[in-house]
């Protein structure tokens, strides 16, 4: 099988693997407990945790675990309307359903929300955004690399842009395809809080994390047992927190290698767009500006469910961005977003880990061409 839907989640690798079991099997006491066993294996945790705040450059105290990005996301929120019930929010028309959605729940409620437009590469344009801050404007919250696209939104630029705005409120970001491939320094990026979930970089699914700086205040979602300082209640996840520790560790100890061959492969994608542009684009550019883990293919007259399932048939794993139906409404959300028609037939995501090999994407492209050609022959 070849796997390009590392978006959607990843493997756990071996060497995050031992770890994860070796915290489930020998370590495996509740760090609450006060016995030696728990105590010592407490120590452990809280080293891990303090990895993971330096990769972010905030204090270990400012790091809370979670279910995932989810839940991340949801309480970032959560925690800035609880404080201000009458606030004025911005956030994104590509963020993940799991910001997107609460927004829609607060906009019921009667809280104010605005929904910054993108351009056709699913780019943010920082002067509407500037224009959009009131004074009762509490929360901003943008997407680091998108889910279904892989556009980089600025998000240091508009750190600044909002500091010489003298912008009061909270800069949220949902980093969770960014973490471990593009820097997460919250100082650098000057983000009061931020959200990512440890399945996206080969670490196990129920694991994420919420890091905040100092002035963000948490409101907690779960009440319960106090653990987490009483901000996130329930037996700590010890060994997925030690796992996901580790995963953090290796992506950012590789993390320029494994970007420069992850270029290599969306180049090989690019190039494949650029010899088949009358019927395939690639969306975005081929800069900075998008991230060469998540590529987003599009095909005239061909919707992109049919070709995920002929890829599917040989071993191919993609995602593919749409319904399968014919009406543009039932395109996802973010491709709406790009008020782009050349998107209407929905796209194929190919999204790659440092699993991957220049092979596979050779392979990928052999077959895709077969793919379409078959097609088009079939609907002249
Ligand atoms: N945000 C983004 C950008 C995502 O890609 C995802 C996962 N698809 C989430 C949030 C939700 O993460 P989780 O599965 O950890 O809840």
């Amino acid at each position: 099988m070849i796997y390009f839907d590392n978006a959607a989640t990843t493997c756990v690798t071996d060497e995050v693997m031992q770890v994860f079991l070796r915290y489930l099997q020998d370590e495996y006491a509740n760090i609450s407990s006060k016995h030696i066993f728990a105590s010592n294996i407490e120590k452990k945790v809280k080293a891990a945790t303090k990895a993971i705040a330096k990769h972010l450059n905030v204090s270990a105290d400012n790091v809370l675990f979670t279910s995932g990005a989810t839940e991340s996301n949801n309480m970032a929120i959560f925690s800035v309307t609880q404080r201000f019930p009458k606030a004025h929010l911005i956030t994104t028309k590509i963020e993940h359903p799991s910001v997107l959605e609460v927004f829609k729940v607060l906009e019921n409620k009667g809280f104010d929300v605005n929904y910054l437009d993108v351009d056709k590469s699913g780019l943010i344009d920082l002067e509407q955004l500037r224009s959009l801050i009131k004074e009762n404007t509490k929360l901003i919250s943008i997407m680091y690399v998108n889910n279904e696209i892989g556009s980089i939104q600025p998000i240091a630029e508009i750190s600044k842009m909002l500091a010489q705005m003298d912008y009061k409120g909270f800069f949220h970001s949902d980093a969770t395809q960014a973490l471990g491939k593009f820097d997460c320094d919250m100082k650098r990026l000057g983000v009061d809080v931020l959200s990512a979930s440890g399945h996206k970089l080969h670490a196990p699914k129920g694991i994420g994390l919420l890091a905040f700086q100092e002035g963000f205040s948490v409101r907690p979602l779960l009440f319960g047992g106090a653990q987490q300082r009483g901000l996130r209640s329930g037996t700590m996840n010890s060994s997925a927190i030690a796992a996901f520790a580790k995963a953090i560790d290796l992506a950012v100890a590789h993390r320029q290698s494994n970007y420069d061959r992850m270029i290599e492969f969306r180049k090989k994608l690019h190039g494949f767009a650029e010899k088949h542009k009358d019927i395939c684009k690639l969306i975005g550019e081929m800069n900075a500006t998008h991230s060469p883990y998540v590529n987003s293919l599009v095909f005239k007259n061909i919707k992109s469910e049919v070709i995920l399932h002929s890829l599917e048939q040989r071993g191919i794993m993609v995602a593919s961005s749409s319904a399968c139906s014919s009406k543009s409404a039932a395109l996802s959300h973010v491709l709406d977003a790009l008020n782009d028609k050349d998107v209407e037939n929905g796209a194929i995501r190919v999204s790659f880990s440092h699993l991957n090999t220049e092979e596979e994407v050779d392979q990928f492209l052999i077959s895709l061409e077969q793919i379409i050609m078959d097609l088009v022959k079939f609907f002249k």
